[in-house]
């Protein structure tokens, strides 16, 4: 089974695919976690995209298509992919819809955090004072939060064409949250 865990930066995203990882022996595939470790291994990769990182905008679709496909062989022999901040962009979205068609595979549920951007502004000074991670200080999540809404959000039409898309309120607590994407994959 592959899945979609859908919503803005700090949505608890996250939080959800490390549960599934842990419950189900599903790999999470977060191009974030990705670039983050690239940037910290120092290779030449990383210091291309750590000041674009740093400023909150996407990095291209070229760079992240070419990380999740080099991962998608060892989703198919545990329990399937999470897909944690990919796809990003209507081209990311259509590319992963090819390298899975290419290897037999489909995605079979999008599950959207709803959340209200506004309140998330005080996860993230939280996440930022616990983590001190540069892209969740205030003026970066702007331009990450801007960066959602004008290229991430508009593939929720694109899913929800396909019929893949599934609401989840990501405003109730961890547990809550986690108990309706259960529901939701227990419909499948
Ligand atoms: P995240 O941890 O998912 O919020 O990602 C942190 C940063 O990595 C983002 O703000 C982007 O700069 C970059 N990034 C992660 N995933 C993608 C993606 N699918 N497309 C473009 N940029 C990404």
């Amino acid at each position: 089974m592959n899945l979609i865990l859908f919503g803005p930066p700090a949505a608890g995203k996250g939080t959800q695919a490390k549960r599934l990882v842990d419950k189900r022996g599903m790999v999470q595939l977060s191009t974030g976690d990705m670039l983050r470790a690239a940037r910290s291994s120092g290779s030449e990769l990383g210091k291309r995209v750590s000041g674009i990182m740093d400023r909150g905008e996407l990095v291209s679709d070229e760079i992240v298509i070419a990380l999740i496909e080099e991962r998608l062989p060892e989703t198919e022999s545990a329990g399937g992919a999470i897909f944690d901040g990919f796809p990003r962009t209507v081209a990311q979205a259509e590319a992963l819809d090819r390298l899975l068609d290419g290897r037999g595979a489909k995605i079979d549920l999008v599950i959207r955090l709803k959340v209200d951007p506004e309140a998330l502004l005080g996860r993230i000074a939280a996440r930022f004072a616990a983590e001190g991670r540069a892209d969740d200080n205030p003026e970066a999540y702007k331009v990450r939060l801007d960066a959602y809404m004008t290229q991430t959000a508009p593939l929720l039409p694109y899913y929800e064409g396909q019929g893949k898309l599934v609401e989840v309120d990501g405003m109730a607590d961890i547990e809550a949250v986690a108990a309706s994407i259960d529901a939701a994959l227990a419909r499948l």
